[in-house]
């Protein structure tokens, strides 16, 4: 209704009614007494008080149901209501507001919230809540829709909506939408009317008994699936109550206010709509579970009330824990259907502390890697080996529409033992999906763990400020582009972070970058924009590890210059790329320092550490596939009359190979082992990993390098990933620290060790000496 233009007629007409003057006691419509509400009805206020106040309708509640009149539409409110409603006057002269209306007087009733419940006697509490389920079930049962409910479409806008809303990784909400895909419902759900809102302060009661008599707004009305809706009023008895926190939780204080018991309500629901049992119900509770916690985090997100923002959190985590809770019950804790894997992988699990999600999620990425990664491998690999000048430094369709499928799947910095950004796994439990994502070349990347991103996002949350966060680690969270590490120097002895020549200067509300780094993997990837620039900002020769600063540089920049592109053991890497790069005079402000001046030594050793044990990891995984390439090459192959894996030379390498895999494997799993238990700045832990570093990748190399022998030419040849791997471990001996440097630190520490054996001292040990 056009209220301005309409206002003055429709006055005139209002006053002109006789059961309207009749029922507002003789008081004259006036015009400032008129609003229109956000619902689209018109509110009359009487000055005489509430009692006489009134509601203009045009639009049929129940138009989506395909009711047209405002008669046939009151019929059905009275007979969903059980009583005939008061209505004060009904005009269908469409002429005045362009459509028939009909009046209302106030309804006099009360509204109950949980608090005014708890004032109610035991009986009454029952009651109300059997006045809403029987309610429920009239306006479920009122008309079919001809549409069918979308159980894949709730699911998949839930988790746009999760992701849309993120502040932090929520694992127990991607778990919850993990299952909820993996379970859609297999039979179509027929559509019907729903109330929409089933807020105990939506219906609204006689005043002297519990009698529903209305509802406060009708305009939520609309068709859906009714079981979803039942669940959503239920759902409270599958959270507990935490007082101020969730002061609607009813699981387990249900009896203790005088309430039915879930069971009884679903009966009561079954009797009333004449129902075998309730479709889905628990598979409808999860999802309404979860769409309130989404819920929450959008009110946390959007900052509606910051400062109950601890509160939304709070929720939050009871609700998605509360679904969860729900899925272990209903798949007797196993809700990857992983235990009957797990048993017969007892070999591979052995005795480690591994907890059941991370085995989880191994199956999930072995299914992922079996059904999607190892079918397009070969395909992307003639991408790489037909690159030209176009389009040699662009993504590969195939890894990137993988990477869009693993982000979806919540397969996704995994390596990220930072529960607020990735899943909060412990550095033993991503060794064992390292591994299985290193069986392919691609692997890591898929999963968005691989190197240098997974360096600069544990410097970036280490370090980072909030601008930078926002700026810098969001986009690396999300995959959506790629970066570089620029430390190693061509001309001086990168072992040794203290020789670095480029220089950084102040320069008035920044710094200037001057100087020339080597062997700078990935900036030249079209998808790179941004890196990490290490160079010196003070010149103190009695403190040399406190000379060097880290920057973050933005790519393109016209002066950071490409010089020399590389090519490792003759393969230039590409997509990624390896080059020299010049920094000629790079200004960067000096919101772009990262972490404190002088401090990027530390900063990279704290990098370092972790990443080393990945890369020896994603080596292991690397050489258990050439093994398995071998070993089924082994039993095609004839050689003299005889198959190869017949042979016994052919089985004494096999024996020895995987052997030296087993070494491999138990060292990284104890260094892990030992980072989780005394942390990164423990001196066992620095004796560990750099154990694993100076042994892992010579002993893969040696394995592949076996595997290349015995596999015969075509092992050499780009028909198999065996010559890759092999140049993987061989630029992975000389990377983050060559080994030579790694023995030493681990001769240093046992060296030391040996001083404090209290054997030496005792008699006869060193006997002979
Ligand atoms: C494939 C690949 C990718 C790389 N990507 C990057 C990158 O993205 N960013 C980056 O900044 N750098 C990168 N690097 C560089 C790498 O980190 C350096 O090559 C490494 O730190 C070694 O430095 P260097 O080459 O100057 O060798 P040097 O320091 O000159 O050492 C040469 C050799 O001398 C011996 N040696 C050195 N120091 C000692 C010592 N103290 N005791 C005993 N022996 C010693 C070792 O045998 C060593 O291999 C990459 C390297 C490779 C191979």
């Amino acid at each position: 209704m056009n209220l301005q233009m309409e206002l003055q007629e429709l006055i005139s007409y209002l006053n002109s009614q006789g059961s309207i003057l009749k029922y507002r006691q003789n008081e004259l419509v006036k015009s400032e007494q008129v609003s229109t509400l956000p619902t689209g009805e018109v509110l009359i206020i009487s000055s005489n008080g509430p009692q006489y106040t009134l509601t203009i309708r045009q639009q049929p509640i129940f138009a989506k149901l395909g009711v047209a009149s405002l008669k046939e539409d009151l019929r059905l409110q009275n007979e969903l209501l059980g009583h005939e409603q008061e209505v004060i006057h009904i005009c269908e002269d469409a002429k005045l507001l362009g459509s028939e209306f009909y009046v209302k007087g106030q309804i006099k009733g009360k509204v109950l919230n949980e608090l005014a419940i708890q004032n109610l006697s035991i009986s009454d509490r029952k009651l109300v809540f059997k006045e809403i389920v029987s309610f429920l079930c009239r306006i479920h049962s009122i008309g079919q829709s001809q549409s069918t409910f979308n159980y894949k479409a709730v699911i998949e806008s839930l988790r746009i909506q999760y992701k849309t809303h993120e502040t932090r990784i929520q694992t127990n909400i991607e778990d919850l939408l993990y299952w909820l895909q993996m379970n859609v419902p297999e039979q179509t759900i027929q559509e019907s009317l729903c109330l929409g809102n089933v807020e105990l302060n939506n219906f609204i009661f006689e005043l002297t008994e519990i009698k529903l008599i209305s509802i406060q707004n009708w305009n939520s009305v609309q068709i859906g699936n009714s079981y979803i809706e039942f669940a959503r009023f239920l759902s409270n008895y599958d959270v507990p109550y935490v007082k101020q926190v969730t002061d609607y939780g009813l699981q387990k204080i249900h009896y203790l206010l005088g309430l039915q018991n879930k069971a009884e309500l679903i009966n009561q629901y079954c009797i009333e709509r004449q129902l075998d049992s309730i479709k889905y119900l628990n598979y409808n509770i999860i999802i309404v579970l979860l769409q309130r916690a989404i819920f929450k985090q959008q009110c946390i997100k959007t900052k509606v009330n910051p400062e109950r923002s601890n509160i939304f959190q709070q929720e939050l985590e009871i609700l998605s824990k509360s679904a969860w809770n729900m899925v272990l019950e209903l798949t007797n804790d196993d809700p990857f259907l992983v235990k009957s894997r797990v048993e017969s992988d007892q070999l591979l699990w052995a005795q480690y502390p591994v907890s059941q999600r991370c085995k989880s999620y191994y199956y999930r990425i072995r299914d992922f890697m079996r059904d999607e990664v190892f079918p397009i491998e070969q395909s992307q690999f003639d991408i790489i080996y037909s690159f030209n000048k176009d389009n040699h430094w662009k993504g590969l369709p195939g890894i990137e529409h993988l990477q869009r499928r693993a982000k979806s799947l919540g397969l996704w910095n995994l390596f990220i033992g930072d529960p607020v950004y990735g899943k909060g796994l412990n550095n033993l439990e991503y060794t064992f999906l390292s591994e299985l994502m290193g069986i392919s070349f691609f692997g890591h990347e898929i999963f968005n763990c691989y190197a240098p991103e997974t360096g600069n996002i544990k410097l970036l949350i280490m370090a980072a400020t909030d601008f930078q966060k926002e700026k810098y680690l969001k986009p690396l969270l999300e995959g959506e582009c790629k970066t570089f590490f620029a430390m190693s120097e061509r001309n001086v002895s990168s072992s040794d972070p203290t020789n670095f020549e480029t220089i950084i200067t102040k320069q008035g509300d920044g710094y200037v970058i001057k100087g020339s780094k080597w062997m700078v993997s990935g900036i030249q990837d079209e998808r790179c924009r941004f890196g990490i620039v290490m160079g010196k900002t003070t010149v103190n020769p009695k403190s040399p590890f406190t000379e060097q600063t880290m920057f973050l540089v933005d790519t393109p920049h016209p002066n950071i210059k490409f010089k020399n592109p590389l090519a490792v053991i003759g393969y230039d890497e590409a997509p990624h790329g390896i080059i020299e790069v010049e920094f000629d005079n790079v200004y960067v402000p000096k919101e772009n320092m990262l972490g404190k001046e002088g401090t990027a030594f530390a900063m990279s050793q704290g990098r370092l550490l972790g990443g080393r044990l990945h890369h020896s990891v994603r080596l292991l995984g690397l050489a258990r596939r050439c093994m398995d390439l071998l070993l089924e090459r082994g039993s095609r192959r004839i050689h003299q009359g005889q198959k190869q894996n017949e042979d016994s030379a052919f089985q004494e390498k096999i024996g020895r190979m995987e052997c030296d895999y087993q070494i491999c494997k138990t060292m990284i799993l104890n260094a892990a082992m030992i980072l989780d238990s005394l942390g990164g700045r423990h001196m066992q832990s620095l004796k560990a990993v750099s154990e694993t570093k100076a042994f892992v990748p010579y002993k893969c190399q040696c394995i592949i390098d076996e595997c290349i022998q015995l596999f015969g030419a075509q092992g050499i040849t780009t028909d198999y990933i065996l010559q890759l791997a092999f140049q993987a471990c061989r630029g992975l001996r000389l990377m983050d620290g060559p080994c030579e440097l790694h023995k030493k630190q681990v001769a240093r520490f046992t060296q030391g060790s040996h001083m404090f054996n209290e054997l030496i001292n005792g008699d006869g040990y060193i006997a002979n000496l």
